[in-house]
């Protein structure tokens, strides 16, 4: 494992700035990027707003440097990002393996960005595990695998998005940072904050925030792009998942949803659709661990949130396999779902004396 004293650098919560100038894998990056380089971006499967967001706007910054640079993520992004400046630029693995394989393998820097092991690249892991690029992570979720030769690894701070202005603040290059790698990067911020409620008392975020918008963003009509074009179906479903789906067990101060095949069928499920409706059954007083459970092709695919001091990582790590961070994390399983309910049911008895606690 690392040794951690980089993040003990980070302590005071709103000096990542000053982490990665300190953090010397940044210095050898830089000089890395010296000179025009063939690079790779890839980001977690299932992407959300802060991985496709923290990717195109490392991609469009690095190609004002002078380098080659793509981005491929595993599987398709939710049509609530599509509308994001070199949206339709990326590469999807699962849409043209062959030529992602062609680009992973002429790839000099490997970047991977808002994930920290690469089973979450899903197919794409065993050609960037065998690619003999340099490789990069610059990430905020706890426990980064040991795999990577360079590392800005960052657990307390809003998003990826934000290690992104950083990484581009260090390298003096803040000139570069155009309106629409602003409006990518706000996007990454506020889709993991849940527009400021969660992971944002940090002054930092506000700091980069405010100069996003020095730089032009519109920040509600982003907001509206990504908050205000549901369809009927997704709006359909979430009032079923609320209605037929929810199960609380104030006991435990736990609500869980859990959708099947059936289900997402029937409200014509499209990627993206469920984003947020876990955070809708952590809304209710007193409730301070909350799941979703959808029913996958073969998986079925967990979300956790929490509130306050509970650890959902703690959750997803030790009993689904998954992880993430402290108040937001997920895994896959790979079992029926009546027996990925009944595992939570099984451990929550354990957790009872720190789940009413939480502040
Ligand atoms: P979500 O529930 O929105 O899919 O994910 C919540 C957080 O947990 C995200 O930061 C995501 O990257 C992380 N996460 C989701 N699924 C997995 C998983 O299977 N393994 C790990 N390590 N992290 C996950
Ligand atoms: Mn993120």
């Amino acid at each position: 494992m690392y040794d951690y004293n980089f993040i003990l650098i980070n302590f005071t919560r709103y000096s990542e700035h000053t982490m990665i100038l300190l953090n010397t894998d940044f210095q050898q990056i830089k000089s890395l990027l010296a000179r025009p380089a063939h690079i790779l971006i890839t980001t977690h499967t299932n992407p959300d707003g802060d991985a496709v967001g923290s990717s195109l706007a490392l991609g469009s910054y690095l190609r004002k440097k002078g380098h080659q640079a793509e981005v491929v993520i595993p599987d398709r992004s939710p049509g609530f990002l599509s509308w994001l400046p070199g949206h339709d630029k990326i590469l999807v693995y699962r849409d043209d393996p062959q030529r992602c394989n062609r680009i992973i393998a002429e790839s000099e820097m490997i970047f991977s960005l808002d994930y920290n092991s690469f089973s979450r690249i899903s197919d794409a892991e065993t050609f960037v595990r065998a690619s003999g690029a340099r490789k990069v992570l610059i990430d905020h979720h706890l426990y980064p695998e040991d795999v990577f030769d360079y590392r800005i690894a960052v657990p307390d701070t809003s998003s990826t998005s934000e290690l992104v202005y950083d990484f581009i603040e260090a390298s003096g290059d803040l000139a570069l940072l155009d309106r629409d790698t602003a409006t990518c990067l706000y996007t990454g911020i506020i889709t993991d904050t849940g527009s400021f409620s969660y992971s944002c008392n940090y002054v930092r975020t506000y700091q980069i925030t405010a100069d996003l918008f020095r730089r032009g963003i519109d920040g509600e009509h982003i907001h509206r792009l990504i908050y205000d074009t549901y369809s009927e179906d997704r709006l359909r479903l979430l009032g079923y998942c609320l209605s037929e789906r929810l199960v609380v067990l104030p006991e435990f101060h736990t609500a869980y949803i859990y959708l099947t095949r059936n289900d997402l069928k029937r409200f014509n499920y499209q990627i993206g659709d469920t984003e947020g409706v876990v955070n809708y059954a952590l809304s209710i007083a007193n409730i301070n661990l909350a799941a979703l459970f959808m029913e996958r092709d073969d998986y079925v695919k967990a979300s956790f949130r929490s509130k306050g001091n509970f650890s959902v990582e703690v959750i997803a790590r030790k009993h689904f396999n998954g992880g993430g961070h402290a108040n937001a994390s997920g895994a896959n399983c790979y079992e029926p779902i009546g027996q990925v309910v009944e595992r939570l049911l099984a451990i929550l008895p354990a957790y009872l004396d720190s789940l009413p606690s939480v502040y």
